[in-house]
């Protein structure tokens, strides 16, 4: 909660016609989260694992070395930038290294069957790290380094990771876009950002070739075509792929009130994705499911989406209703529309070579 991200006016830098604002990647949608758990009741049923930061040598299995030191030494001052738009203040190396720890501790603690599934609720984000460049708001790719480390540790050579932020999950795609070893998935709004990536045609490459795959939904999507593709493309990816541990890189910016996206998800739809998402980890992987945080930006409803979908995990339900989600799935256009079903039908096309 500590992590700045500057004044940007939503996502865009101030300075000149644009006026000082508070950064759309703040704290408090992630501490609106948490209170919401508290108060519901939620958060005393879970086990709490604290977040370890990652070292500098797990941060270089992904990340060059001149831009990790880089953001050390801003970091030492007061600051700086990362990336585009991706700004960091005083420690914000530090953090970064909680962040991405918090998801290793996550995914260290499924794998070692200390609980069976799980949520790191952390920022900064970091789907959208590239190796030598922040960017979207992520310092570091924190799903990939802790990825890379428990492959280290546990031997693991099939891991799935579905990225379900309203965004493209470019930063994962090109970590492991030549490695089989990762099955990266992305289902995000068609050239949201980074606008220019997460096409269908781009499918991994060398050893990788088919291991990546993308589905850019178009703008207006809903509940219905969400189910469209999980039910047509990721869970069957993940059948015929069979991984051993399936780690999702959570946004609730696909929300039909997120203000960065376009998108008409409620938390009932979130529920129902996350027990599609628990059915294919109990057959798979013995429920090996690891949920790591992204983006989700309206500070009224990320709360409600994150219970839905920490209830959900947990298979405790609480008292708490979300007085947005009947309004929200009540929304022209939830059902599976032609022009969106054409696209879960062309990315059906992307199994053949898994
Ligand atoms: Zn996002």
């Amino acid at each position: 909660m500590w992590h700045d991200a500057g004044n940007s006016a939503s996502f865009v830098p101030s300075g000149g016609s644009v006026q000082p604002d508070q950064h759309a990647e703040e704290p408090e949608t992630k501490r609106r989260i948490r209170n919401l758990m508290e108060v519901s009741g939620l958060l005393p049923k879970l086990v709490q694992i604290a977040a370890e930061p990652v070292d500098k040598e797990m941060i270089l299995r992904v990340h060059g070395l001149e831009y990790v030191e880089e953001i050390q030494a801003k970091s030492r001052g007061l600051g700086g930038t990362a990336g585009t738009n991706t700004f960091f203040s005083t420690d914000g190396y530090d953090i970064a290294r909680l962040s991405a720890g918090g998801c290793l501790s996550l995914m260290s603690a499924v794998v070692a069957s200390d609980v069976s599934n799980g949520y790191s609720l952390t920022r900064p984000p970091g789907h959208h790290a590239r190796p030598n460049e922040g960017m979207g708001f992520c310092l570091f790719a924190n799903a990939a380094i802790a990825i890379r480390e428990i492959q280290a540790r546990f031997g693991l050579s099939r891991i799935a990771v579905v990225d379900w932020d309203a965004h493209h999950g470019n930063g994962t795609e090109e970590i492991f876009y030549s490695d089989p070893s990762v099955l990266t998935i992305s289902i995000h709004q068609d050239n949201l950002f980074p606008i220019g990536t997460g096409a269908m045609k781009d499918r991994g490459e060398g050893r990788g070739e088919g291991y990546n795959i993308n589905i850019p939904l178009p703008p207006g999507s809903g509940s219905g075509a969400y189910f469209a593709a999980f039910d047509q493309v990721i869970l069957p990816a993940l059948y015929r792929y069979r991984p051993e541990l399936i780690v999702v890189t959570s946004g609730f910016d696909a929300s039909g009130l997120d203000p960065l996206a376009r998108l008409m998800l409620y938390s009932d739809a979130y529920r129902s994705l996350t027990n599609r998402l628990m059915t294919a980890a109990a057959d798979l992987c013995g429920g090996r499911l690891a949920m790591t945080h992204e983006g989700g930006y309206s500070r009224a409803y990320a709360p409600f989406c994150g219970l839905a979908v920490m209830e959900t995990l947990s298979s405790f339900r609480t008292d708490a209703v979300d007085p947005f989600n009947d309004y929200i799935a009540s929304f022209a256009g939830q059902s599976l529309q032609p022009h969106q079903e054409a696209v879960v039908q062309h990315a059906r096309g992307l199994l053949d070579r898994l």
